[in-house]
């Protein structure tokens, strides 16, 4: 490598589900377009784990990493949100960052810092050494046009959005809900709120957004963002999705799931998880449960333990119970017994699963790497969506691409056991189920498409090189 060799730099958020996108980007990027190097530069909070450590093995030999010193969660205030958690281990780690980038632009030709939004303070120090700044947003263009208009609404509007009572109009999308805005924003007052603002404004001093999403999936949405694009001061904006792993990251052992799947009909299985840390209270886990042997229909389950607190106890930090131990009595061997269910804990191998044959439909909390890896394997989703922006996510999903249905919720939060048994029955039986299956697999040939030579991402992924290519020669 010589000194020329343009270099992006990567810096993703702490967190499995932000970095795998990234990572998948970076190889993408790599083989389309040769001439470039790949660095992350990866904060961490606490020990890297095993799967990190498996994400960076076999990467292409253009990309390389840079693991930062660990922050220690006893180095943060106490009781913060998982979000602000995340940006602050950023924070935290600022001046080693600053020290391998020092080191770095005296070797290479440091074209591009490529933050995930999350990570977007790390371009005060790419600014510091004069690299131009551009986000990574992981999720759905709806929620970049959403953060891009936040700040205006936070200055227009005094109550609480979910106090509206007219829907909130975000340019290019379907009409939504406040209460259905993503969880940071609900309570001014909050720091979550505070947070999420700064994160919002920022994205408007970015050189340029790369979005993990389509032109066929998102077209409304895609050409507002890009209309505005210089009119509004919109940075330009690189929809290059879908960007999913391609197999499994994990280093947990996923063959016992895909056996039991070969043993199943085709489409006759409903494969549920909750994402890398989604987690239910333990009343909701029991009706679940309840609710999946209820519908009659086959079930995958990645289960993970309850937390009445939080809705992603599981995201940042290790559960230690075995999750099984909270399922009703004799659910498992009941399930298990009549060639029903398979539930493992914690961990499937998602991807794998998804692409199974015998899989018909998936119950997801509407994480977006979830959303894209069902999008590409044409599986039809029920939405159950947590925390984050998962409720705009399924908004989406439900009433605008109608690939999902929406299970209701009772007056205590509860989606009760005769609910998830219709559902269920319901995306695998049903006519409505049926249509939503057809929909789905045009997305899904959609998004095949944009990925092609020609496609709309493959050209998008091909002006991000041309304008890096011109910085370096600038
Ligand atoms: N995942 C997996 N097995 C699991 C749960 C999750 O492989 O049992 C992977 C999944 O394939 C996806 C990521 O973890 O790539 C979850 O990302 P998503 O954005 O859907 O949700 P988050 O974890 O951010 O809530």
């Amino acid at each position: 490598m010589d000194h020329k060799t343009p270099r992006i730099v990567i810096v993703p958020s702490p967190g499995i589900s932000h970095l795998i996108p990234l990572v998948e980007f970076a190889k993408r990027f790599v083989s389309l377009h040769h001439e470039f190097y790949v660095t992350f530069i990866v904060p961490t909070l606490g020990p890297p784990s095993n799967t990190m450590k498996s994400i960076f093995e076999a990467v292409a030999p253009t990309i390389d990493s840079i693991v930062l010193p660990q922050v220690n969660l006893e180095d943060l205030p106490p009781h913060i949100p998982a979000a602000v958690q995340i940006q602050l281990t950023v924070t935290h780690s600022l001046s080693s960052l600053r020290n391998v980038l020092k080191s770095l632009i005296s070797t290479s030709n440091l074209v591009a810092l490529v933050a995930d939004l999350f990570a977007s303070i790390a371009h005060d120090v790419a600014n510091e050494f004069y690299i131009s700044p551009f986000i990574f947003f992981p999720s759905s263009a709806m929620g970049l046009s959403f953060c891009l208009y936040f700040p205006k609404m936070d200055e227009t509007l005094t109550c609480n959005f979910g106090e509206l009572q007219e829907p909130v109009k975000i340019p290019g999308c379907i009409p939504i809900h406040g209460s259905d805005l993503p969880n940071p924003v609900q309570d001014r007052s909050s720091e979550a709120y505070k947070s999420f603002l700064r994160l919002s404004k920022r994205l408007h001093l970015a050189d340029g957004i790369v979005v993990n999403s389509f032109m066929d999936m998102e077209p409304d949405v895609i050409k507002a963002l890009q209309e505005e694009d210089g009119g509004t001061g919109n940075p330009p904006i690189y929809p290059v999705g879908p960007i999913i792993q391609n197999g499994s990251s994990s280093v947990v052992d996923g063959s016992e799931c895909l056996k039991w799947l070969d043993n199943q009909p085709p489409k006759s299985v409903v494969y549920v998880s909750f994402g890398s840390g989604g987690t239910l209270s333990f009343d909701q886990v029991n009706e679940l449960a309840l609710g999946l042997e209820l519908s009659g229909q086959r079930f995958l389950w990645a289960v993970r333990a309850p937390d009445n607190k939080s809705a992603n106890a599981g995201y940042l930090s290790v559960q230690n119970e075995d999750p099984l131990n909270f399922l009703p009595l004799g659910f498992v061997e009941r399930t298990k017994g009549k060639g029903q269910g398979l539930v493992v804990p914690n961990w499937a191998p998602q991807v794998e699963v998804l692409s199974h044959n015998s899989t018909g439909g998936f119950l997801t909390h509407c994480g977006w790497n979830s959303t894209l890896e069902s999008v590409m394997h044409g599986v039809p989703l029920i939405a159950w969506p947590l925390f984050a922006e998962q409720k705009m996510n399924a908004v989406m999903l439900c009433d605008g691409l109608k690939v999902a249905l929406r299970p209701k919720v009772n007056e205590k939060g509860l989606v009760e056991k005769e609910e998830v048994g219709k559902v269920v029955k319901d995306l695998l039986e049903s006519e409505e189920g049926e249509r939503i299956r057809n929909r789905m697999k045009d997305i899904k040939d959609a998004a095949t498409n944009v990925l092609s030579e020609n496609g709309s991402s493959t050209n998008a992924l091909s002006e991000l090189a041309l304008r890096w290519k011109n910085m370096r020669l600038a």
